[in-house]
């Protein structure tokens, strides 16, 4: 039987209208959630990233300022917009779109923002926090990651849960994520030996590598919860890190890319930013 398609679009969906009450609970107390953004330079992806974000706050009344600055800006002025987000009521989350120009340190500019507005989860203060199960922000692909596997409703309590990928980003906090949850987790990478040998013990597979199609098929254990993180260009094609077509015979949940992961990662973004303005009501 072909995998059931976990479609992020329709998840993303629920979830902002289950996020537009809380945006009209908060305005019914005199709150309107803010975010900032600081986008340097004229990397093409990141200013379609950035639109679609503002297009997100737009559709759910959100507020927010989108800090534009050159790719010639230096690492204090950078800091310096970080700064006057922090001290700035009207907003409550801020994100600074990566990846920097080469001349700035990404991590000086996340040690800039307070953690409390530290929507990305990218703050070390949020990072250990994840770790030692405190309250946090947690990164935005990797929540909408976890939202897709609730949804399907596996219980992961128990099972074995591969993630290919080890980034900052995605790969380690995914893993904590499924290890909170009582799954046995394995983070595999580029050196790891015999990948498929690993991935075909995965209960859930989690692929977050960036290498178009590298997962197939025989790769999946039958009945598998298949999560794929990738985006790659393929010729006029996107595809994710999983090859679609061998692994949906295979696996038992499987979510698509387009239309998976990505859709989930922004409405996680608007999350953590109405999140944060709850927080400051108490
Ligand atoms: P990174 O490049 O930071 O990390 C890639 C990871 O994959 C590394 O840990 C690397 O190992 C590992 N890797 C590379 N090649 C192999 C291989 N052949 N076998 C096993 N492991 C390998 O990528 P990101 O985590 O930032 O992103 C991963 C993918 O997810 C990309 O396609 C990206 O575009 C996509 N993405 C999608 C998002 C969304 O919203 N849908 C958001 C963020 C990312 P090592 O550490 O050893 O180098």
């Amino acid at each position: 039987m072909p995998a059931r398609v976990i479609s992020g679009k329709q998840v993303a969906a629920e979830i902002r209208q289950a996020l537009s009450g809380r945006v009209q609970a908060l305005r019914a107390r005199g709150v309107v959630p803010g975010l900032g953004v600081i986008l340097v330079g004229d990397d093409p992806a990141s200013h379609s990233y950035v639109k679609s974000k503002e297009r997100a706050c737009q559709e759910l009344a959100l507020h927010s300022v989108v800090r534009r600055m050159p790719a010639t800006a230096g690492q204090h002025e950078v800091i310096a917009q970080v700064e006057a987000f922090n001290r700035d009521p009207a907003i409550h989350g801020i994100l600074v779109q990566l990846p920097l120009p080469d001349h700035i340190d990404e991590q000086a500019v996340i040690l800039a923002i307070r953690p409390e507005k530290d929507v990305d989860g990218f703050h070390p203060v949020n990072v250990g926090n994840l770790h030692i199960g405190s309250r946090c922000f947690i990164p935005c692909t990797p929540a909408g990651v976890m939202e897709l596997i609730e949804r399907s409703g596996f219980e992961l309590k128990g099972t074995h849960a591969v993630v290919v990928g080890r980034s900052n980003i995605v790969g380690k906090p995914v893993a904590m994520l499924l290890l909170s949850r009582h799954a046995t987790v394995t983070m595999c990478h580029s050196r790891t030996r015999d990948l498929p040998a690993v991935t075909r013990t995965a209960d859930v597979l989690v692929a977050a590598v960036g290498k178009a199609e590298l997962i197939k098929g025989d790769w999946i254990k039958p009945g598998a919860v298949v999560i794929d993180v990738g985006v790659n260009r393929l010729g006029d094609r996107l595809v994710g890190d999983v090859d679609f077509a061998s692994a949906s015979p295979v696996a038992g949940f499987i979510t698509p890319v387009p239309g998976g992961v990505g859709p989930m990662t922004i409405t996680m973004l608007i999350k953590n930013s109405i999140e944060a303005a709850e927080r400051i009501l108490g």
